[in-house]
């Protein structure tokens, strides 16, 4: 099975699996197999080892990534909510409830039985 005029190298498939979905398979390979840049050395010669994984052929760096390309949407979006420390005040509240602050961690949780009273009220 070879390539085909409307599905190009999702022909591969034959008539299996239904037309919508050889394209589908097609867009998502096409971005899959292309060279992506690097976010290293900037060259674009990061090729996808595996599922999630990426390696750059110029100067060796692998990453980890989405499935089908170097970088999603909710990828960068979760990567902008970490730069902008978002999570640093939950962070901190963790750590001081972990780290055995106990007088804290009793007083938040005064705190919240105090709240839980007057959302019952
Ligand atoms: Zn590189």
């Amino acid at each position: 099975m070879g390539e085909t005029k409307k599905v190009r190298y999702a022909g591969r498939f034959g008539v299996r699996y239904g037309r919508g979905i050889r394209e589908r398979v097609l867009k998502v390979e096409e971005k899959q197999r292309k060279p992506h840049k690097c976010p290293n050395c900037g060259f674009k010669k990061v090729k996808r080892i595996s599922t999630g994984i990426y390696k750059c052929r110029k100067c060796g760096a692998e990453f980890a990534g989405g499935a089908y390309t170097p970088s999603t949407m909710t990828g960068r979006i979760v990567v902008r909510m970490v730069k902008q420390r978002k999570f640093v005040p939950l962070m901190k509240e963790l750590l001081l409830t972990t780290e055995g602050a106990e007088e804290q961690a009793e007083a938040s949780e005064t705190k919240e039985e105090e709240k839980e009273e007057a959302k019952q009220e």
